[in-house]
């Protein structure tokens, strides 16, 4: 027997004598967002009937537990099946964003067809634990937890196995997103890192269609990028993020002293009633190749198979897209193989930009807003999330400054002769 932890997931083993090896179609090595995001994209498509089995190999459980561990913001076509799909986990949307440059001037930029969207993870993980209960009704999915750290996972002709404390896991296809280090070392490595606060305000202090997704008005790293950022809930609540993109993270009373210099700036001076959530992490910004292939059977998906948007540290319309091309491709019984998460191209160009930010020659506080304010932000947005075509990347580049990225150009083209690539 196989006890039931939640709705449609079954946790394994169950008893002692049920260690050894259990056959799946699908082992899903690390459940977080990218696991998740395959998991509820199965869910949502499997067939009534075709029972395809899962097993989901993490030692935490949000699909029960549904911490509040991030807050994903991202943007998409409003009107899209995408958003549609995503929309009880919406928390709050807009259709224009500001932002504050380095002289302290506001751009309320119209995002056009797309909309800004804020998924607080305690949401979304409803949502895919819902999809995974209504699958498991049509007898869609057979889901089982395996509550342990993977250890080895040993790739073969028709399968591959997953080896945990609890037993082993043999699978037809892994998709692996434990942390995972590049396949090709980069030329530059920035982290994305942020302390973000959701707080509440004693009184009414702002205006919940006012979201700033940067503030770059605020004191300024060395070398990168600081900004703040503040998107409102209602007229009270807000989540306040203090954001770098920078060689290093801070220590803690670097964190606070930026977040307590921002948050009067984002509430408009109104006094912090309380907190309710602090949110903190360090996202990769690297030109670095991460491999989506770990073997014939196994493949990478989430952050360490390249998820991450190096000029922005966003993943999570990466980890979408993904998710539905890994899933359609499991479904048809076709070979999987995740699609490259943005053009080789835009990695190139990103990787311009972040040498141009590391070593100085590019402004970072201006270069955004810049980039903002002379492209339509809709083109800029569909850039950073690899979208566009050749056309707008030129019109892209036209408006970026012309001798920091020249001067960038010509380093990374040494560096690619001396690397060799
Ligand atoms: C606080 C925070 C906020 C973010 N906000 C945004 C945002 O607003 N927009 C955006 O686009 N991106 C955002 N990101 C970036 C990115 O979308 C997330 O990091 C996303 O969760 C990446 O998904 P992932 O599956 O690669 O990693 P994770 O979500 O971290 O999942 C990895 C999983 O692997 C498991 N694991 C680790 N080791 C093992 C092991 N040995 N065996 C089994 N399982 C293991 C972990 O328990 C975890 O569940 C944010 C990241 C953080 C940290």
């Amino acid at each position: 027997m196989h006890r039931r932890v939640h709705r449609g997931v079954h946790r394994w083993p169950g008893a002692a004598h049920d260690r050894g090896v259990r056959s799946v179609d699908v082992a899903l090595v690390g459940a977080g967002g990218a696991g998740l995001a395959v998991l509820h994209q199965l869910a949502r498509a499997a067939p009534a009937g075709r029972r395809l089995r899962v097993a989901l190999v993490d030692p935490l459980d949000r699909l029960a537990e549904r911490p509040a561990d991030r807050t994903w913001c991202s943007w998409d076509d409003a009107a899209s099946p995408a958003a549609r799909e995503l929309a009880p986990a919406v928390h709050r949307s807009w259709r224009a964003v500001s932002v504050v440059d380095p002289g302290g001037v506001e751009h309320v930029l119209d995002l056009g067809r797309l909309r800004y969207a804020m998924v607080r993870s305690e949401d979304w993980y409803g949502l895919v634990a819902d999809a995974v209960a209504a699958a498991a009704r049509r007898r869609a999915l057979d889901v089982v937890r395996v509550p342990a750290p993977a250890g080895a996972v040993v790739d073969a002709q028709a399968r591959a196995v997953v080896s945990t404390a609890v037993g082993a896991v043999a699978a037809s296809w892994v998709l692996d997103s434990r942390p995972a280090p590049p396949a090709r070392a980069g030329a530059t490595a920035l982290l994305q890192h942020f302390r973000g606060v959701r707080v509440r305000t004693g009184a009414p202090a702002l205006d919940p269609q006012r979201a700033v997704l940067m503030d770059l008005a605020v004191a300024q790293p060395r070398v990168g990028l600081a900004f703040g950022y503040c998107l409102p809930s209602d007229e009270r609540t807000a989540l306040v993020e203090h954001t770098e993109f920078s060689p290093a993270v801070l220590d803690d009373a670097g964190y606070e002293a930026a977040l307590g210099a921002l948050l009067p700036r984002a509430l408009g001076g109104a006094p912090v009633e309380a907190v309710e959530h602090v949110e903190q992490g360090a996202i990769p910004m690297t030109d670095a190749a991460f491999a989506r292939r770990a073997g014939r059977r196994v493949l990478r998906i989430g952050t360490g198979g390249g998820a991450v948007r190096p000029s922005t540290g966003y993943a999570f319309s990466a980890l979408q897209r993904s998710a539905r091309a890994v899933a359609a491709q499991v479904l048809a019984g076709r070979p999987v193989l995740p699609p490259r998460p943005y053009p080789r191209r835009h990695a190139w160009m990103d990787a311009l930009v972040l040498r141009a930010l590391a070593d100085g020659s590019l402004d970072g506080p201006s270069f955004f807003p810049r980039l903002f304010t002379r492209n339509p932000p809709e083109r800029v947005l569909r850039f950073l999330d690899g979208t566009t075509g050749p056309a707008a990347e030129l019109a892209l580049m036209a408006t970026a400054p012309r001798g920091p990225m020249l001067r960038a150009l010509a380093r990374d083209a040494a560096w690619r002769v001396t690397m060799g690539r």
